[in-house]
């Protein structure tokens, strides 16, 4: 971005040097040199990532989900595993689906109709000082059992993507109506394209988790994971959570950041539907 910005600047002075005529080429060069910078910026949240002093990153999702959704969460499981600092493993799910709460260190996936709130899925994640203490995601069959969103495109794109989200990844892109980008941390409308993750979202992986973190003694590990993380998502004011849900459909803003007191946070990232009619 930052480059982007300083070259513009410089195409910009030159700009005014020159005569009017010249003006479509350099505005030519501005496209060409900016939309690359645009799709190699950087979209990880915060630098937000999980505590480990080995690589591949090993974590397990816990599986709370029905059988409609059963294959798509191995899917994402082993499509974002192929990075070389990922590892997850889908195991057996510790939660009941509509209350999809994560105990410490945990990550819980899970489905059910909850309701026409404007969204597809919900990831959550909760961080101590810049680590990730648990995670969990929810897809809402309220729409996936609508004709327009009940299809193996919409649902591997969404369910990908909020997984993403549990490792710290943000979106590559937000725009429903431009090129899609190929990878499922982007919105379009036409899902087709962006089912999976692409190289952009595997190099952003590397370079968030290309460092390793310290061996922890128990002790550690209890600060490590801070005071919030211990609390159940039930106690931590899921009635707050959806009012600002409600207030955050009226923008379509799609990720939004909480502070909970002495360094601890939630991140919560949306995938709003486009079409909930139908
Ligand atoms: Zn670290
Ligand atoms: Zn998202």
């Amino acid at each position: 971005m930052k480059l982007a910005k300083i070259t513009k600047r410089a195409i910009m002075t030159t700009m005014k040097t020159h005569k009017k005529g010249y003006k479509a080429l350099y505005l030519l060069i501005i496209l060409s040199l900016l939309t690359p910078a645009f799709a190699s910026a950087s979209h990880s949240w915060g630098g937000y990532h999980w505590y480990r002093s080995i690589n591949p990153l090993s974590l397990n999702l816990g599986d709370n989900v029905s059988s409609q959704w059963d294959a798509y969460l191995g899917e994402a499981s082993s499509d974002w595993s192929v990075s070389e600092v990922i590892d997850t493993t889908v195991i057996k799910g510790g939660t009941t689906p509509r209350i999809c709460s994560a105990k410490t260190g945990k990550v819980e996936i899970c489905n059910a109709s909850y309701g026409n709130n404007g969204w597809l899925g919900i990831a959550t994640i909760w961080i101590n000082g810049l680590h990730i203490t648990k995670g969990t995601v929810k897809v809402n069959d309220t729409y996936f059992s609508k004709s327009y969103y009940n299809k193996p495109e919409w649902k591997r794109l969404v369910m990908c993507q909020e997984v993403g989200h549990i490792f710290g990844l943000s979106h590559q892109d937000e725009n429903n109506y431009n090129t899609p980008l190929g990878s499922c941390m982007d919105y379009s409308s036409n899902p087709v394209p962006n089912q999976h993750p692409n190289a952009h979202d595997y190099e952003q992986l590397l370079s968030i988790y290309s460092h390793l973190d310290a061996v922890l003694g128990a002790t550690s590990q209890q600060s490590l994971f801070g005071r919030y993380a211990a609390m159940n998502a039930g106690d931590l004011n899921v009635n707050d959570l959806q009012n600002e849900i409600k207030e955050l459909r009226d923008q379509k803003i799609s990720s939004m950041e909480r502070k909970l007191g002495s360094g601890e946070k939630v991140v919560t990232f949306i995938y709003w539907a486009d079409n909930s009619d139908n």
